[in-house]
């Protein structure tokens, strides 16, 4: 485990408010895709990144399994995957 106990505890909060935010929003009016990318996207991932915190696996790349940098994860607190692994993933879906 690299992250320190102080980061993982400000991701923490960062994620429940994102949580929170996003589901108080759902409430509200929204276009269709964006209502449609929060429900399947967003949520799902923050969830899991809730857990994956309190697992100790928080942090660390899905596809190449090396930790992503904390840089990226103070922007995007749910990201499962470091840079690389992202863009691959996302040409592979524009490709396919
Ligand atoms: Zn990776």
């Amino acid at each position: 485990m690299t992250f320190s106990p102080e980061f993982l505890e400000g991701r923490t909060a960062h994620l429940r408010r994102k949580q929170e935010n996003t589901t108080r929003r759902l409430a509200g009016e929204l276009p269709e895709q964006h209502r449609t990318y929060k429900i399947e996207r967003l949520l799902p991932a923050v969830a899991e990144a809730l857990t994956r915190i309190s697992m100790g696996t928080y942090g660390i790349c899905i596809e190449c399994e090396t930790p992503i940098p904390e840089k990226r994860l103070l922007k995007i607190p749910e990201a499962t995957r470091c840079a690389p692994c992202q863009t691959e993933v996302e040409q592979d879906a524009r490709t396919h």
